[in-house]
């Protein structure tokens, strides 16, 4: 790795398809937007890249000839994960100020644990 490395943070996200193979480069680290740890990467994949895409595939054949690249956390899976991302939906769709800052805590708690505070 090169001292001049470059990163992208994903917003919100934990996966990301790139528009073409090869948009970020070997020395660019690409970060889960939701627990901050470093992607894994597939490279030139030719499935659908998208819900639209997939459906496309589905109904007439007709695949995407352009590759791209598909970065995700490794951690999307486990539960812990799961509880992060559901916990900023409640904040997103809570009106009261005094929920989203006591579902801030217990997402700071979870990140800080790698532990899900309950099931989900
Ligand atoms: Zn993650």
């Amino acid at each position: 790795m090169s001292d001049n490395a470059k990163t992208i943070v994903l917003e919100d996200m934990q996966c990301i398809y790139t528009p073409d193979a090869g948009t970020y480069g070997e020395d660019i680290k690409v970060f889960c937007g939701v627990c901050g740890r470093e992607t894994t990467v597939e490279r030139d994949l030719d499935g659908p890249r998208s819900f639209a895409g997939a459906m496309k595939l589905a109904a007439t054949g007709i695949r995407s000839t352009v590759l791209h690249d598909l970065y995700c956390c490794p951690d999307r899976e486990e539960d812990w994960h799961k509880q992060v991302v559901l916990l900023r939906q409640e904040m997103d769709k809570t009106p009261s100020k005094k929920m989203e800052y006591i579902l801030q805590a217990e997402v700071k708690d979870v990140l800080e644990y790698r532990a899900a505070t309950k099931e989900v």
